[in-house]
């Protein structure tokens, strides 16, 4: 009979860049403070056992960023070889303080979640569940809305057109951008969308933090009467006490948390209050172990999650908690992987394939500037 007792053999780190079919905007690029997004820097880990389990994780960066995640991961990956891959805590401890100087957040710690998902994929390998399955879940499929289709490059016609396509594929809700310069266009948008799509589709907006307080203040007052699921980052990420006072003054929920990459920053802003709707992002705060310490936070607190982007690590925890979530869809990683996630009726389905659920493809493979594999 196997033994529990298995060592990590071999692990090999890929960075690989997605290109995008179009520049993508949101209103960073309006207000002048980032360029159109082309591309993105994807971190893969691939872990192998002794015994021969295997699992993938990754971590991704928007602009700059991904080869220093990819730098990182090099330097601590050797740390985990003859480490037993079901041990995740201690070893995430051991990856935290092996880089702990740099920083316990951020670009360090996104380093480790591609290492954290490889092994929480591999340990619901081996146990032939999948991710959310392991973890103990709460239903089989979560609630879904699309943000693709919603971006501030595309006209309004163009927003409209792909609201309609969402729908037809099954996709419960249509979030777009806002936030633009001109919060009067933004207003025109809004109101346009929500009457292209009637009164009971879920619809939500999104700011990317550039409002200020006043504007914020202002835009949540007029956007009341269309009865949107929540707004999301109206103000700075790190602004916990204005989003409070939002959340207190409006009866729209207030969405934020993409941006935090620990849970210490963001257990600092629940404890502001300044989150009707938590979007945590596993990649970005370290992966599934940090990402369930808050989920508990969160659960205790009764919030609602959304988490955001990587919709296929993201449908498994958000399938194991408590409260009935959200996912954001976005078809952009589909050409990485072999496998599709499946949406009906509004939700998206948690595959019933081992793990993640998820193998690389060939054109992950041709995209791979860069491969390390331990000794
Ligand atoms: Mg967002």
């Amino acid at each position: 009979m196997m033994t529990s007792a298995d060592r990590v053999a071999r692990v090999r780190l890929s960075s690989v860049y997605l290109p995008l079919d179009t520049p993508v905007s949101d209103a960073k690029v309006l207000t002048g403070r980032q360029r159109p997004m082309t591309e993105i820097a994807f971190l893969f880990a691939e872990i192998t056992s002794e015994q021969g389990h295997e699992g993938i994780g990754f971590a991704y960066s928007k602009r700059a960023g991904g080869p220093g995640q990819y730098a990182h991961a090099k330097e601590i990956a050797n740390d985990l070889v003859g480490e037993d891959p079901n041990d995740i805590a201690r070893l995430w401890d051991k990856l935290c303080w092996a880089g702990a100087s740099v920083g316990r957040s951020g670009l360090a710690t996104q380093a480790i979640a591609a290492l954290d998902i490889a092994l929480w994929d591999m340990k619901a390998r081996r146990a032939a569940l999948p991710l959310a399955k392991l973890l103990g879940a709460h239903r089989d499929s979560v609630r879904c809305y699309n943000t693709s289709g919603g971006f501030l490059h595309a006209p309004l016609d163009q927003v409209l057109e792909n609201a309609t396509a969402a729908l037809e594929r099954g996709i419960g809700g249509v979030k777009i951008k806002v936030g633009q310069p001109d919060t009067r266009a933004d207003l025109a948008r809004v109101r346009a969308v929500r009457e292209h799509l009637g009164d009971h589709v879920p619809l939500m907006v999104d700011a990317n933090q550039q409002w200020d307080r006043p504007t914020a203040a202002r835009m949540g007052r007029a956007l009341e009467e269309l009865g949107l699921v929540w707004i999301e980052e109206p103000l700075d990420a790190y602004d916990h006490d204005g989003h409070a006072a939002l959340a207190a003054a409006l009866d729209t929920p207030i969405a934020t948390g993409e941006m935090l990459t620990s849970v210490d920053e963001h257990a600092g802003l629940i404890r502001a209050r300044g989150a009707d709707v938590l979007q945590p992002d596993a990649p970005r705060i370290g992966g599934i172990t940090p990402f369930l310490r808050l989920a508990a936070l969160a659960g205790h607190e009764r919030l609602q999650l959304a988490p955001h982007f990587a919709m296929e690590i993201h449908l498994h925890l958000a399938a194991a908690y408590p409260l009935e979530p959200w996912v954001e869809h976005f078809e952009w990683l589909e050409p990485l992987f072999e496998e599709r996630l499946e949406i009906r009726d509004g939700r998206m389905l948690v595959p019933e394939r081992p793990g993640i659920g998820v193998t690389l493809s060939e054109r992950a493979a041709a995209w791979t500037a860069e491969r390390f594999e331990t000794p």
